[in-house]
Formats: structure tokens, C-alpha cells, sequence
């Protein structure tokens, strides 16, 4: 049998200056490492034989009505910005409706050099393949916006990176891949028609109750916020919140070097290529602020007279610190039991989380750790953590569900960056058990799994992962 997709692209239909049509270059020897059958379902897709799959998500046969592109976006990278970027390595195969009526698209990334490829190679090895195959679905079960993975497949070639390295495609599935980048190119090109055109075109598919540009800037940044928060409350830091990698349906988009916290800091990076700490855990709500801003001032440009929506978009920008502090703070209570908010909650979680930072307590399993009565032991100063805890259970004698709440918002398991690390090194050997083993304990976070405790282990000195390296 072989593989079938219910195409229904729209993205395809928009004028030619919003991608190249471009195929997938064919590659050696394709195997399929994964497919996600519980996502297939979603997307209506039934599977085929291995070896037909392989094909496919290899880029080596076109699935009946694809119609591949590259698409184009621009971008401030790092705060500078870049006129020109654009699907570098990703290809977009189509969309699909599911059974959920959501559409989706469906990308090869790795699948070879597309106009927008400039000095790369169109390619990805199997680190970072493996490593946002595992992580997105471990965001997905955590109940976090984000784009998916269907499959992953190894190319049979080498890429060379520092040095040879499997060369390997991940088939993304994202609400759309609409980004902050692709309204800054037709701004900055001055293209309103475009500009026009795109605005409606993302209110359609993701805001379809927004009416005006600056409605979906609104939406954006509720949806942003939200997000922001939700990363905040699992220690998740993106690594590279570039205004391209910034996604208008409020998804997390683009894992590149990007990890979940262990001890608790919230100047934590872990990206090679941010030396400043611009993307460090904490500083993340202002970058989407920032980013934001960058969405405003191009949708402003789609204006008769700009001007005239300048003080209504700044308004809009304006109001998004204290909706993510909002969305922050609700996600915060629920870690600790709490539903109904009161005065002092603020200082009570601000208050555990500088304790974190002092006595070097991680951040994911000093929060499961409430539940159980145990979480002093993860504090280098149990007495100040008993301290605090006397204000916290006072607080929390009139709330109703305080564990169910906890063990909803708390997760057992996150994908702690040593695995991910272990994970790859043994792939790169051929040995795919614990890749495996990843994505099944990962689907069920905040169920205790008593045989998989070893995978909620802090990494020792020799584990700890310094710097996580771009997706390239
Ligand atoms: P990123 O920040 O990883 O999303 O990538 C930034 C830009 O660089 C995007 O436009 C990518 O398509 C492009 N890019 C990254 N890696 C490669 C590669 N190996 N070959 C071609 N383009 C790439
Ligand atoms: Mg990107």
C-alpha cells in the first residue's frame, strides 16, 4: 500500500513572489527512522510500507498533489536585520485539513538547496533532526503550541558539518509557517498589495474573527504571550527568537539549539551562537515584545497613511508585558496548587523561584517535588526552602484541588538535554533505543513512570550539556 495525502494547498495559490517552486533533491539511500502514527491519524494520512515512506519523506518521490516551495521571508536576526532569508533547507510539500478541521503544512526540512539556500547546503544531519523530532513532540504532550513531527528518515549521506556527519530530513508539521519575517519582507520591499494580501491570507487561516491588520496584531499577541508563558513554565528556552523564527499562529517554531533548563536560572543560554544572552531564559517575554514590534511596524505599512495606525498598533505592542505577566503568573499558581487568585501570589512564586536560584534547585523537579512533600531535598538550604513553604501551605489550605492542579501543571518529565544529547550520540552509532524511549515516556509527561525514574535524573558534572548548537 502505498502512502496518501489529502492535499489541499492554499499557500500555493498566492502570487509567485511569495516562493520559488522548487523539488526536493533525491537522496542515497533513504530509511525511515519514525513515523507518527497518532499524528498521521490527525492529518488523515494513512501510511504506506516502509520503504515507500522512506521514499517520500526523503524527498525521493512526490506524494499525489504536492506542489513543492521554498518560501520567503527576510528577518532581524539576533536584532539585525536580514533582507533576505527564506526556506533555506525546507521545503514545503502542501497543506492538509484534519479531522480536527485545522490546516496544516507539511515540510521536508533537510531536503536540499532552494533559492534561499545562500552559502548552506540545504541539508540537516541526524543530531538536529532527532533533536526537534523528540523536543516538539515533548512540547506537544505538554500541552505547549507547537509545530509537530510525521517523520524522520535518514539520508543514507554524509553532511559536513565539523566533520562528517548522517545526513537526515524531518517532515514538520506546522499551523502554518507564517512568520514575523515574511510580513517584514513585503514591508521593507515596499510591496502593499503583498502586504495586503498576506494580512488577509493569515487572518483567513488563524484569526478569522479579526477584521483589520491591527486586529491581527492583537491576536498575534495574544497568542504570543501565551506561548511565552507556557515556555516559562516548563524552564523551555528557544535559543534563537529571531523575528523569523517567530511564528503569526503562536506556535513554537524553528528548534534550533534549544534545551530545557535543569537548575534554575533565569540567565540560563544555552546556544552557541548567543554570546550576549539575548534569548536567556528570562529574557524571553521582552524579545517577543520586541518582536512584536517588528510585526507592527511592517503591518503599519500596509496603510494608507501609516501613520494613522502608528497609535493604535503602539497601544497594542504596549499592552503585551502584562497580558504574558498575566498568562505568566496564572501558569505559576497552577504550579503550585493554585486556582483563585489573590494578592501576595506574585511574591509567594517570586519568592520560591530566587530560593531556586540561590540554592541551585531544578526547576522541573523541585516543582514535581511539592506534590510529594520532598522538594526541600532538591535545596542546598532545606531550612530556607521550609521557610517558604509555611507561607505556601498556609495559602493553599482553601484551594480545592491543590495536587490535581500541581500534577497537571508540574511534569515529571521534560527532555532534559543530556538525554537528548546521549540520544544522538547513540543514533549516530545506529542504536535508536533511547530515541525511542524518549518519545514514549515523553508522550505521558505528568504521569509518574517509576521504570523511567532514571530519565528525570539531573545530569552529572560529566553530562552537563555547556552549549547546544544551531539546527545546521
Ligand atoms: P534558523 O535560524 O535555523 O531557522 O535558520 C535561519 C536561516 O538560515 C533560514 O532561512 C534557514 O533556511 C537558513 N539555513 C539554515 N541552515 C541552512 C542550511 N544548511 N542550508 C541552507 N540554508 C540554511
Ligand atoms: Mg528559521
Amino acid at each position: 500500500m502505498s502512502l496518501h495525502i489529502p492535499f489541499d494547498n492554499s499557500f500555493a495559490r498566492l502570487p509567485p513572489q511569495f516562493y520559488s517552486r522548487v523539488d526536493p533533491q533525491p537522496v542515497a539511500a533513504p530509511r525511515l527512522i519514525a513515523f507518527n502514527d497518532d499524528l498521521a491519524r490527525v492529518l488523515r494520512i494513512s501510511p504506506g510500507e516502509a520503504q515507500d515512506m522512506a521514499q517520500i519523506f526523503a524527498g525521493n518521490d512526490l506524494p499525489e498533489g504536492a506542489e513543492p516551495l521554498a518560501q520567503l521571508y527576510s528577518g532581524h536576526q539576533f536584532g539585525t536585520y536580514n533582507p533576505q532569508l527564506g526556506d533555506g533547507r525546507a521545503i514545503l510539500l502542501g497543506e492538509t485539513v484534519g479531522t480536527d478541521g485545522v490546516r496544516r503544512d507539511i515540510q521536508l526540512k533537510g531536503s536540499g538547496r532552494t533559492p534561499y539556500s545562500r552559502q548552506g547546503d540545504g541539508r540537516a544531519w541526524l543530531g538536529p533532526v532527532l533533536r526537534e523530532y523528540v523536543v516538539s513532540e515533548a512540547m506537544h504532550a505538554l500541552g505547549i503550541p507547537t509545530t509537530r513531527a510525521l517523520a524522520a528518515v535518514e539520508t543514507g549521506e554524509t553532511v559536513w558539518r565539523e566533520g562528517g556527519m548522517p545526513g537526515a530530513v524531518l517532515t514538520r508539521v506546522a499551523s502554518s509557517h507564517l512568520r514575523v519575517g515574511t510580513f517584514q519582507i513585503f514591508a521593507a520591499r515596499g510591496d502593499k498589495a503583498n502586504l495586503q494580501r498576506l494580512t488577509q491570507y493569515a487572518i483567513d487561516r488563524h484569526y478569522p474573527e479579526a477584521e483589520t491588520p491591527m486586529d491581527l496584531l492583537r491576536a498575534v499577541r495574544d497568542a504570543q504571550s501565551q506561548l511565552i508563558a507556557a515556555w516559562m513554565s516548563v524552564g523551555f528556552i528557544h535559543g534563537v527568537m529571531n523575528t523569523d523564527n517567530s511564528s503569526i499562529a503562536g506556535e513554537t517554531i524553528d528548534y534550533g539549539p534549544c534545551a530545557f533548563m535543569d537548575v534554575y536560572h533565569p540567565h540560563t543560554v544555552f546556544s552557541s551562537i548567543d554570546r550576549m544572552g539575548r534569548y536567556a531564559y528570562a529574557n524571553q517575554p521582552d524579545i517577543a515584545v520586541w518582536n512584536l514590534a517588528q510585526l507592527a511596524t511592517a503591518l503599519i505599512q500596509q496603510y494608507e497613511d501609516p501613520q494613522s495606525a502608528v497609535e493604535e498598533a503602539t497601544e497594542i505592542v504596549h499592552a503585551m508585558p502584562e497580558l504574558t505577566q498575566n498568562a505568566w503568573l496564572a501558569r505559576f499558581r497552577a504550579k503550585l496548587g493554585i486556582t483563585q487568585a489573590q494578592d501576595g501570589d506574585l511574591e509567594l512564586v517570586t519568592g520560591l523561584l530566587s530560593l531556586m536560584a540561590e540554592n541551585q534547585a531544578d526547576f522541573t523537579n523541585s516543582f514535581r517535588a511539592l506534590t510529594n512533600g520532598t522538594a526541600r531535598d532538591q535545596f542546598t538550604d532545606p531550612a530556607a526552602f521550609d521557610n517558604w513553604a509555611e507561607g505556601w501551605t498556609a495559602r493553599v489550605q482553601a484551594e480545592p484541588d491543590v495536587e490535581m492542579v500541581m500534577m497537571r501543571a508540574n511534569p515529571a518529565f521534560i527532555p532534559r538535554n543530556h538525554r537528548i544529547e546521549q540520544m544522538i550520540e547513540a543514533a549516530v552509532k545506529g542504536d535508536y533505543t533511547l530515541f525511542q524511549r524518549l518519545n514514549a515516556v515523553l508522550a505521558r509527561p505528568f504521569e509518574d513512570q517509576p521504570d523511567h525514574e532514571d530519565l528525570t535524573r539531573v545530569p552529572l558534572p560529566d553530562e552537563i550539556v555547556q552549549a547546544t548548537f544551531c539546527g545546521t
